[in-house]
């Protein structure tokens, strides 16, 4: 599914990530590409405008500007915004309501879209899942053929059809399901409607009067999947003039471009609640956004690549934060980031301990009582000073000391001791830069 989609988003991100950082005109460019893609796989134009307008807008400024993979970025831009398109504001796609008994379900959808074969999968679904009692009927009155396959498919299942009575009106049927439905105790009945090759007013007006009859709790539309741009149109028409609560998207099994699930829903604004992966009738299953969206994308694990763009991430900080502290440099910004490490790494017993050289020091201060309290005093300390103040601790006086202790609320002793943790630190990170165990150190830091 989706692999012409895949494929040319995939070369686009490739070319992405291995750029170390994007300006807004890489990230146009890109955007461009993903454009281009989404119109190939049969996107229609306005929702591929609309979708890169968004991508566009989440990515650049503050994303693109702070990170030191971009390229991941808009990977993800584009991967939640595609989920964020496709899930739209359904809570639970696989859920039907279902909650009145007899409940109707009608089902609509051209010809050929897989309504049938649809109509039969969903009452197995219904009935082998949800434990639910149903009643097929098919309204197909101008195709016998099309009411014995339902009677094959039900047997096949095990579902029960209602009888064929040859001449009825699709309406009639309609009526008498119902009835059937409420007297057999039936806690579902399912309408299949007739389908056409193209919409007409014929085909509409009859769907409408069935739709009255029965007063449906889903109005569920199959489309083909494979159809692309005609699949939006055709929703479009059946929601207007019927009314649709769900789309059903079938042959999502193919090697179809895939464009119509994306236009489908942002089109027409209704939840797709399922996708139909084959002819057999165990072939359907909760429509995933997160699923379609990967697929889409090809990219495999997008959250991993995320991960690992996050980690690369900070394993630069580490390396920027090692060269400074094997020059000596470590000041309040940085004892706060370590301080803060050690809240996260479970406190400053097991951060300590981890330190090559400072399993004492961890014992005795585990031992004189010191636990994570300290932590949060001596960062309230930190929070306290000027930003001038934390790059140079050195200017801390008297006077200033005062104003941060009682701006923490603490005492000056309290800063003092902080203080002289500050430089000892500072002056073992310098020796162990030296020997070359800083590194060491930190790779178990972060
Ligand atoms: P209807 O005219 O809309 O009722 O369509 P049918 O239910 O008769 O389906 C038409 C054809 O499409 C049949 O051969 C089905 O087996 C096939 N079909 C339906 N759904 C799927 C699907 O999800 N994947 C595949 N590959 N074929 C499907």
């Amino acid at each position: 599914m989706f692999e012409n989609l895949s494929e040319r988003l995939g070369g686009v991100f490739d070319r992405l990530t291995k750029q170390g950082a994007l300006s807004e005109d890489d990230v146009r460019t890109a955007l461009r590409e993903v454009r281009v893609a989404l119109l190939e796989a049969d996107v229609s134009l306005p929702v591929a405008r609309n979708f890169v307008k968004r991508v566009q807008d989440k990515a650049t400024g503050a994303a693109v500007t702070k990170s030191v993979t971009p390229g991941q970025q808009v990977v993800k831009i584009v991967h939640d915004e595609l989920i964020r398109t496709l899930a739209g504001d359904d809570p639970e796609p696989g859920k039907l309501r279902i909650d009145q008994v007899p409940a109707p379900i009608l089902m609509v959808g051209l010809q050929g879209s897989g309504k049938t074969t649809t109509t039969a999968k969903l009452a197995r679904r219904l009935t082998e899942r949800d434990k639910k009692r149903v009643l097929m009927a098919s309204l197909d009155t101008n195709r016998p053929a099309a009411m014995e396959q339902l009677q094959i498919l039900g047997r096949q299942i095990g579902v029960d059809t209602l009888p064929i009575v040859p001449g009825e009106t699709p309406v009639q049927i309609a009526r008498r399901a119902k009835t059937q439905a409420s007297l057999g105790g039936y806690d579902v009945y399912m309408l299949d409607t007739a389908g056409r090759l193209h919409i007409d007013a014929e085909l509409i007006a009859q769907a409408a009067e069935v739709r009255d009859v029965a007063n449906p709790r889903e109005t569920l539309l199959v489309v083909d999947g494979l159809t692309g741009q005609d699949a939006v149109n055709v929703a479009t028409e059946f929601d207007d003039k019927i009314g649709v609560t769900g789309v059903v998207l079938t042959r999502m099994d193919g090697d179809g471009r895939g464009g119509a699930a994306l236009s489908m829903r942002e089109v027409t604004g209704k939840p797709i609640k399922f996708v139909g992966l084959g002819e057999k009738m165990d072939a359907l299953e909760t429509f995933e956004p997160e699923r379609i969206a990967g697929r889409i994308l090809g990219m495999g694990d997008i959250v991993a690549l995320v991960e690992k763009a996050q980690q690369t991430l900070e394993a630069e900080q580490a390396e920027r934060m090692m060269k400074r502290f094997q020059k000596g440099q470590f000041n309040m910004n940085d004892l706060k980031s370590q301080l803060e490490q050690m809240m996260e790494m479970g406190g400053m017993e097991s951060m300590m301990s981890m330190m090559p050289g400072m399993g004492k020091a961890a014992k005795q201060m585990a031992d004189a009582g010191m636990d994570d309290s300290i932590l949060r005093r001596q960062i309230a300390l930190i929070n306290s000073m000027t930003k001038t103040e934390r790059a140079n601790p050195q200017l801390l006086q008297a006077s200033r000391k005062k104003r941060i202790a009682a701006g923490a609320g603490l005492e000056v002793s309290e800063l003092n001791k902080l203080l002289k943790m500050q430089r000892q630190m500072g002056d073992m990170m310098k020796k162990l830069g030296k020997g070359g165990m800083l590194k060491r150190a930190m790779s178990g830091m972060f």
